[in-house]
């Protein structure tokens, strides 16, 4: 039997892998044999990144993209394409948040947030469409949240956005099966990076309520997420489409 893991010879983009549960992702893929393109704005940020999967034996390559506008999704896909000859994985991981009451919120915070976690996302989807119906088949891993499940006073565009990713995940795997294209999402829970630092500090008790509500009793880390990329990136999971995978130590299981 071949071995469904194996993701050697085949090419990723993951969006704002330059750190955190991106990288984690990319770590994953490239273990499994991947090449890695780096779609982020922080060059120096993925400097970084680039080190550790070269030592990893991996090869990267650093891909400028700002997700907010279609061109820069456009050409960051066909650049990812050019670099490495073919694209065969999408990971959409790239993705922001403003915390604020919601009669707070200004129509730019609210176009930042939804432009930047799920317009960015579908823009990179149609992007690399004809490149996977050119390989024979593809796969697309979006990244969710618990706030596609739940909803949050100080997360409204953060909550919409990730809730829309879902649906746009379906709606995708329902379009895009007949090309042998896999789109799931990716849901996680909380998880110690950049972006909840900073809520950690801001948002008052928030590291008690998260060990406390978490069944795993620990914040998860972007290595929590390799064996899930790799898994939904490759031939085992061929006759999963449309799926949402939670990787939460069991949060959104407990009521
Ligand atoms: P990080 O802040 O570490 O990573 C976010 C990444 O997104 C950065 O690398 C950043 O790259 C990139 N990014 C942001 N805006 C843009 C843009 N306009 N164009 C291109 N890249 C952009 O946070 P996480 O690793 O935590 O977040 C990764 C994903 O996981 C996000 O979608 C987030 O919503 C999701 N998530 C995270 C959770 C958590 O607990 N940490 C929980 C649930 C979901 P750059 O530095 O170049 O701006």
């Amino acid at each position: 039997m071949a071995n469904l893991f194996d993701l050697s010879g085949k090419v990723a983009l993951v969006t704002g892998d330059n750190g955190g549960i991106g990288l984690g992702m990319a770590k994953g893929l490239a273990a499994a044999g991947a090449s890695i393109a780096i779609g982020a704005r922080d060059s120096k940020k993925a400097d970084a990144a680039i080190g550790e999967l070269k030592a990893q034996g991996a090869r990267a390559a650093f891909i400028a993209l700002d997700v907010r506008t279609e061109k820069s999704c456009h050409d960051a896909v066909r650049a990812a394409a050019e670099r490495f000859g073919r694209l065969d994985i999408l990971v959409n991981n790239a993705g922001t948040t403003v915390r604020k009451q919601p009669e707070k919120l200004s129509a730019e915070e609210w176009h930042l947030v939804v432009e930047t976690n799920l317009s960015g996302a579908f823009y990179c989807c149609q992007a690399a469409y004809p490149h996977f119906v050119r390989g024979g088949g593809g796969k697309i891993i979006n990244i969710g949240s618990m706030m596609s499940v739940f909803g949050a006073a100080y997360a409204a565009p953060y909550a919409a956005s990730k809730g829309a990713i879902v649906q746009l995940t379906k709606s995708l795997a329902i379009a895009w099966a007949k090309d042998n294209i896999q789109v799931n999402a990716i849901l996680p829970g909380w998880i110690d990076t950049d972006l909840t630092r900073g809520a950690r500090q801001q948002v008052e008790g928030l590291n008690e309520r998260v060990l406390a509500r978490t069944p795993a009793q620990r914040w998860g880390d972007p290595r929590d997420f390799a064996g899930v990329a790799a898994f939904l990136a490759g031939a085992g999971s061929d006759f999963i489409t449309g799926a949402t995978i939670a990787v939460d130590g069991g949060y959104s299981s407990q009521a």
